[in-house]
Formats: structure tokens, sequence, C-alpha cells
């Protein structure tokens, strides 16, 4: 078991979805396994989950199972 590097809580893996900033588009990849903190909700994303989320958006980015629309605001 880890423990959270910020409140020393435990984590635990859930599926989760995960916002991926590639470049200026923004991408969704829908239930991965994340290594979670249930104290503080801090992820942790472990080498092979990184990889495996730069391999999905590179290999199926032109392939989406949906797309969304997402607004975007500026502070001022
Ligand atoms: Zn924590």
């Amino acid at each position: 078991m880890f423990k959270c590097y910020f409140c020393q809580g435990k984590t635990e893996i859930k599926n989760v979805d995960v916002d991926f900033r590639w470049g200026n588009k923004l991408f969704v990849i829908q239930d991965v396994p994340v290594e979670i903190c249930i104290q503080c909700g801090e992820r942790y994303y472990s080498a092979e989950v990184s990889k495996k989320l730069d391999d999905l958006v590179k290999n199926k980015a032109k392939n989406p199972l949906n797309t969304l629309e997402v607004p975007v605001f500026n502070w001022q």
C-alpha cells in the first residue's frame, strides 16, 4: 500500500475519468485505474498508466468514442 506524499493518507486504486491535455487539445479518458488518496484526493499516476494514456491519445486521437464540447473562459 502506498502512502500519500502530502497528507500521509492511504491510497487506493479507483477507476476515474482523466482529463489529459495534449498541446492545445483536451482529451478525456474514461475508467482509468488511478491511485487516489482517500483523504485528500491527490491522484498518483504510475509510469505504466501515464505511458498508456500517452499511447491512447496518440493512437486514438482521430477515433474517439465521443466528443465533448468544452467552454473556455478568461479569468478577467
Ligand atoms: Zn493525501
